[in-house]
């Protein structure tokens, strides 16, 4: 069975070229295409049709992207991948506050796009996250895998699926140095060299949320890890 059976994606696109040529490559792959060009349209669609993924272009003539994707999210949990042409809006994209699943900037390969859609949809299943334990700690920061929540010193601190799967691989595997690619491919399912800026931009969301509780250290020129230990408070 391959991956793109039974699911239908919504490609939201003013330009019609890429909108066909996008379009194209997906019902290659074996997806069933609809399409949107403009933010009005799209929120309807996503709302009428339950589409199983949302291709959202961020610059649409009616509505900005951004206020597309954060009105599908409040009535849905369709996974949504934006293009964007402006790399600065990245962290605020796949940020809590706009709630993209993942993105890619313009002009794209089309073959990224297909491996993309079918790595999003992949996480979006909900049978591929066996976690063994059902808890990590590490000093005063807590994961709790079932309940998706982390907590620092026992207040919740509120992450994306993307920054709370990216955590728990680290923690999980404390003590080892894990690459950027490495990461890609265990929390974001990548198996080619993808744009490993997105984990940089993960880790520096992560950073700012956890504050001084955040246990991840950068390995200059490899990747990240986290140490066994949580470095010891100095007392003041
Ligand atoms: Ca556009």
């Amino acid at each position: 069975m391959t991956r793109a059976q039974g699911h239908s994606i919504l490609v939201v696109e003013d330009e019609p070229s890429i909108a066909s040529f996008v379009s194209m490559y997906l019902e290659k792959a074996g997806f069933v295409v609809r399409k949107a060009d403009t933010g009005a349209g799209a929120i309807e669609q996503a709302d009428a049709e339950a589409p199983s993924l949302v291709i959202l272009d961020l610059m649409l003539p009616d509505l900005d992207g951004i206020d597309v994707c954060r009105r599908i999210r409040q009535r849905s949990d369709v996974p949504i991948l934006m293009l964007t042409a402006r790399d600065d809006d990245i962290d605020k994209i796949i940020g809590l506050e706009v709630g993209a699943d993942d993105y890619l900037t313009k002009p794209f390969n089309p073959g990224e796009l297909v491996a993309r859609v079918k790595s999003v949809l992949r996480r979006a299943n909900p049978e591929r996250r066996e976690l063994q334990s059902a808890s990590l700690q590490h000093g005063e920061l807590k994961i709790d895998a079932g309940r998706r929540e982390v907590t620092v010193a026992g207040e919740e601190v509120q992450l994306a699926p993307k920054e709370f799967d990216l955590l728990w691989e680290l923690l999980d595997h404390r003590g080892l140095v894990l690459t950027r690619d490495q990461l890609l491919e265990r929390v974001w399912g990548y198996t080619f060299a993808g744009d490993t800026r997105t984990v940089d931009v993960h880790v520096r969301q992560l950073r700012r949320k956890l504050g001084d509780a955040s246990p991840i250290v950068t390995v200059w020129g490899v990747g990240y890890k986290v140490s066994v230990e949580p470095k010891v408070a100095q007392a003041s």
